[in-house]
C-alpha cells in the first residue's frame, strides 16, 4: 500500500500556501527519476510575508513560558510518532534511502524534540556575587531572535530538526528553507507542529532559488541568527552575506573523516561496523568514514572484510523489501563518483569492487572498494559523499595521526585499537569535533554535533545547540 506523497506547499505565517511566484519545480524520485509533485517557490513578497510573521511570532513565543512551549513541541513529538510510517516513506521517495533508514532518521528526529521541548526549561541564567554591599549582578540568557535556517538534502529530517527543535526550544521563532530536492518531511513536521499549537508565524517554511532566497532573507535586519547545514563552499558564502547585518552564524558544513585501524584491533568489526557507516544512506553523510588508514600489518584482512560487507549490499529502490543502499541524490553526483574513481585509477589505485554506475534508471551507483590509494588522489583530498571507499596503508602511529590531520576539514574523526598509549594518542591528537574509538556511534540528540576548522563551528545537539539559540545579557541591579 502506498500512502499520497505530501502536497507541496509553503507555510508562512500559519498559512499553508503556494505562494505568489507562480513558479514551481519537479520534486524527483531519484530511484526512477518520475516526478513526485510540483514544489512551489516562494516570490521576494513571500519572503517578506514570512520575515514579518517571523518578527510577530517571535514576540509571541518568546513570552510563552517554557512549560507551555514544552507542551506544544511534546504534543507535535506525539502527532509525529503517529504520522511515522507515511511520513518516512514520503523521505524515501523523495531522498532515495532505504525504508528501515528513513524510519531510523525519523524517530531520531522526534527524540531531538522532545530533548529540546525539555530542555528550554532549563535555560538558566545566573547570579554573580557583586563586589559591593546591595548589589545584584544578573547573567540573563535570552532567545536571540528570529532564525534563518537553510538544510541539505541528505537527512530531510534530522537537518530540518536539529534547527527547528533548537531554535523552538531556546524560544526564537524560524523561517527554515529546507532542500527543493527532499520538501516532503519539511512540511511535515511543520504540519505536526502546527497542528499540535504551535502560534502562527512561529515557524515558516519556504522554498525557491537556494542563492536568491538566502541572499533576501539574511540582508533584512529582522532575523539574529542565521543556521546552515551543507557544503563548505556554500557555508562560507552564507557567513560573507551574514556579516552586513552582524548575524550569528552556526555552520554545519562537510567533512572527510578518516578511519585509522591498528593491527591490535578487532580488524574484523572494525571492518564491517566502518563499511556500515560509510554505506548508510549511500555514503551521503556528513560524518561517513571516507578516508580508511589501515595499519600495514592489519591492511588485507581490513580491505578482505570491508570489500564482503560492500558486496553483501542489497542496491535499490528504498522501498523495495531487503533493499541496503538507495539511490545518490541527482545525476550530478554520479558524475562526481566517476571522476573520483578514474582520477584514483589514474594515481595507481585498483577497483576492488564496484566502480561503476548501476543500470541506466536512477541515479544508482556501486558500492565501491578502491586499494592502494595514495594521497594525492582527489578522493583522499575532497569530501566523497557517495559510496566509494579509498583504502591506504600506513606504517606509524604519527603518520597515521598526521595524515590524519592534514586535511583542512575536521567534522568526524573514527579509530580502531587496543594498546592505551595509542587510545590515548588518538583522544589527544585527532583534530575533529568528534572523534569515535572504537564506535562508530558520534551523534545522539543530547550530545554536541559540530566540527572545526573547514567543517564549521557551533553545535547541534545538546546543551550546546540551545546555547547557540540564545543570546547573554548582563542586568546591575543596586537596591534603591
Ligand atoms: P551544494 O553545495 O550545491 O548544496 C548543498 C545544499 O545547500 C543544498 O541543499 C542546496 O539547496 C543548498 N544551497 C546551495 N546554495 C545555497 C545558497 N546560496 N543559499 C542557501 N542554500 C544553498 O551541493 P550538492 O551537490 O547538493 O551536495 C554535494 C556537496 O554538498 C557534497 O560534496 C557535500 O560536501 C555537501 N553537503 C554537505 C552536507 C552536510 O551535511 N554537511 C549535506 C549535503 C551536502
Amino acid at each position: 500500500m502506498t500512502n499520497p506523497y505530501e502536497p507541496l506547499e509553503l507555510l508562512i505565517d500559519g498559512a499553508w500556501t503556494a505562494g505568489t511566484s507562480g513558479r514551481t519545480v519537479p520534486v524527483l524520485d531519484p530511484a526512477t527519476g518520475q516526478a513526485l509533485g510540483a514544489l512551489p517557490l516562494a516570490a521576494p513578497a513571500d519572503l517578506d510575508r514570512a520575515l514579518a510573521a517571523a518578527e510577530r511570532g517571535f514576540q509571541t513565543w518568546r513570552k510563552t513560558p517554557p512549560i507551555e512551549r514544552q507542551r506544544i513541541l511534546e504534543g507535535a513529538a506525539r502527532l509525529l510518532d503517529e504520522r511515522l510510517e507515511p511520513i518516512a516513506r514520503n523521505l524515501t521517495r523523495d531522498m532515495g534511502k532505504p525504508l528501515a533508514e528513513a524510519w531510523a532518521e525519523m524517530q531520531f528526529a522526534i527524540d531531538v524534540l522532545r530533548w529540546y521541548a525539555e530542555e528550554g526549561k532549563r535555560m538558566y541564567g545566573r547570579i554573580v556575587p557583586a563586589r559591593v554591599q546591595g548589589l545584584r549582578q544578573m547573567v540573563m540568557k535570552e532567545p536571540v531572535g528570529p532564525v534563518l535556517a537553510f538544510v541539505a538534502w541528505n537527512f530531510p529530517a534530522n537537518n530540518v530538526m536539529r534547527k527547528v527543535a533548537g531554535a523552538l526550544g531556546a524560544g526564537c521563532s524560524i523561517i527554515i528553507k529546507p532542500s527543493e530536492e527532499t520538501p516532503s518531511t519539511a512540511i511535515a513536521i511543520a504540519r505536526a507542529l502546527q497542528d499540535a499549537g504551535l502560534p502562527d508565524g512561529v515557524l515558516n517554511v519556504v522554498f525557491g532559488d537556494p542563492a536568491e532566497v538566502s541572499a533576501h532573507l539574511i540582508a533584512s535586519p529582522v532575523a539574529k541568527k542565521v543556521s546552515f547545514t551543507g557544503s563548505v563552499e556554500v557555508g562560507k558564502h552564507l557567513q560573507k552575506l551574514a556579516a552586513d547585518t552582524l548575524k550569528r552564524c552556526t555552520l554545519e558544513l562537510g567533512g572527510h573523516a578518516p578511519v585509522l585501524v591498528f593491527a591490535d584491533a578487532d580488524v574484523e568489526r572494525a571492518a564491517k561496523q566502518s563499511a556500515a557507516a560509510k554505506f548508510r544512506n549511500a555514503g551521503q553523510v556528513c560524518i561517513a568514514p571516507s578516508r580508511f588508514l589501515v595499519e600495514r600489518a592489519a591492511v588485507g584482512r581490513f580491505t578482505d572484510a570491508f570489500v564482503a560487507e560492500a558486496e553483501a549490499l542489497r542496491v535499490g529502490h528504498g522501498l523495495d523489501d531487503g533493499v541496503t543502499m538507495g539511490p545518490l541524490i541527482g545525476e550530478r553526483r554520479i558524475a562526481v563518483m566517476e571522476d573520483f574513481v578514474s582520477d584514483a585509477v589514474s594515481h595507481g589505485a585498483k577497483v576492488l569492487t564496484g566502480g561503476a554506475r548501476i543500470g541506466n534508471q536512477g541515479c544508482f551507483f556501486a558500492p565501491t572498494v578502491l586499494g592502494d590509494v595514495i594521497d594525492a588522489a582527489r578522493i583522499m583530498n575532497e569530501e566523497p559523499f557517495g559510496p566509494v571507499a579509498p583504502i591506504s596503508a600506513f606504517d606509524t602511529l604519527d603518520e597515521a595521526i598526521t595524515r590524519a590531520n592534514r586535511l583542512p576539514f575536521g567534522l568526524a574523526a573514527y579509530a580502531f585499537a587496543r594498546d592505551a598509549g595509542t587510545l590515548r594518542a588518538l583522544s589527544d591528537g585527532i583534530e575533529a569535533g568528534m572523534v569515535g574509538i572504537n564506535s562508530p556511534v558520534i551523534s545522539t540528540p543530547e550530545t554536541p554535533f559540530g566540527g572545526i576548522g573547514d567543517s564549521g563551528y557551533g553545535s547541534e545537539g545538546g546543551i550546546e545547540g540551545l546555547e547557540v539559540f540564545t543570546r547573554t545579557r548582563l542586568v546591575t541591579e543596586m537596591q534603591g
